[in-house]
């Protein structure tokens, strides 16, 4: 057989019958408690509880620091309510990016039965992923953090400890929007708050004092800023990904294109749910993704 680019950066590619399938066994069907998606790495949960301590950070100083002590009620109110309002968001997202099942392939199904139920043409190849003992979906992946194979998936991200993948991509989407547009809101609020700070006296700008007030909003700027870029740019690549339907692995190792192409409407939809609606910026909504058959393999 010819080996084309494609062929070297799958795991192991062979004939159903030389898959070996009697080495493996499904593991136990756990209880429901079990269940739940939650990835165990102690650098990814590190990460995640400093988004949530970065967000009650920034929160803080703009609570306490710029909105409490301004004078203009109206302002205050409504600046708080929309800032508290995207953060909530923010954190709803992250949630849901962290707790669902991202896409993983059920482990161990490469057995005897499984492979005989695809009902495979001669000369047909399927792919068994070595670590998981699992037959691979076309355009899925081994994760070595989560240690399962992930249906198209695009990146693990520490950050969500998680991987970015089929089934939570739009909550990772929705991640990146939130914390960029609180990062722009924080930086606007402080830039208006040291314009109003330079004409007054500072003792009756903060609660706090002056060189307090100084660090404290200096290190949500720098936060904020930081967050914006990074995330922005996330936001971005992401966005670009899902309307080329290429995921973040398929342009790094520059694999050719094996599926149908769609409209970059359909491939958003097929991301964030039928049809388009206010749904798609609600972390709560679960986008109904009228799945393609998995197991569509190239012959
Ligand atoms: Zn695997
Ligand atoms: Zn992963």
């Amino acid at each position: 057989m010819m080996i084309t680019p494609i062929h070297r950066f799958r795991d192991i590619e062979r004939k159903p019958e030389y898959l070996q399938p009697d080495k493996c066994v499904p593991p136990p069907i756990r209880s429901s408690l079990g269940t739940m998606w939650f990835i165990r790495d102690g650098c990814g949960i590190a990460c995640g509880v400093v988004t949530w301590f970065l967000v009650l950070y920034a929160d803080f100083v703009v609570f306490l620091v710029m909105l409490v002590p301004s004078r203009d009620y109206i302002y205050s109110v409504i600046n708080g309510m929309f800032f508290n309002l995207l953060a909530f968001l923010a954190l709803a997202s992250h949630f849901r990016a962290m707790l669902t099942d991202p896409g993983a392939v059920p482990k161990g199904n490469a057995t005897k039965e499984f492979i005989e139920s695809l009902q495979l043409k001669p000369g047909q190849v399927v792919y068994k992923c070595p670590k998981c003992c699992s037959i691979k979906p076309d355009r899925a992946h081994h994760c070595s953090v989560c240690k399962r194979c992930i249906r198209k998936m695009d990146h693990h991200c520490p950050w969500v400890n998680n991987c970015v993948g089929e089934s939570n991509q739009k909550y990772f989407v929705l991640f990146t929007m939130y914390i960029a547009l609180i990062s722009l809101h924080a930086l606007i609020m402080v830039g208006f708050h040291f314009l109003y700070c330079f004409e007054e006296d500072w003792t009756k700008c903060s609660s706090f004092s002056p060189p307090t007030t100084v660090i404290l909003l200096i290190l949500l700027c720098f936060e904020a800023l930081l967050f914006l870029i990074f995330t922005s740019v996330m936001f971005g690549t992401q966005v670009h990904s899902i309307c080329t339907d290429e995921t973040g692995i398929e342009q790094l190792k520059k694999e050719e294109r094996r599926w149908a192409k769609k409209t970059k409407w359909m491939n958003m939809k097929a991301v964030f749910g039928h049809p388009f609606s206010i749904a798609w910026l609600s972390p709560f909504a679960t986008p109904d993704q009228g799945k393609a058959d998995p197991y569509q393999y190239v012959v």
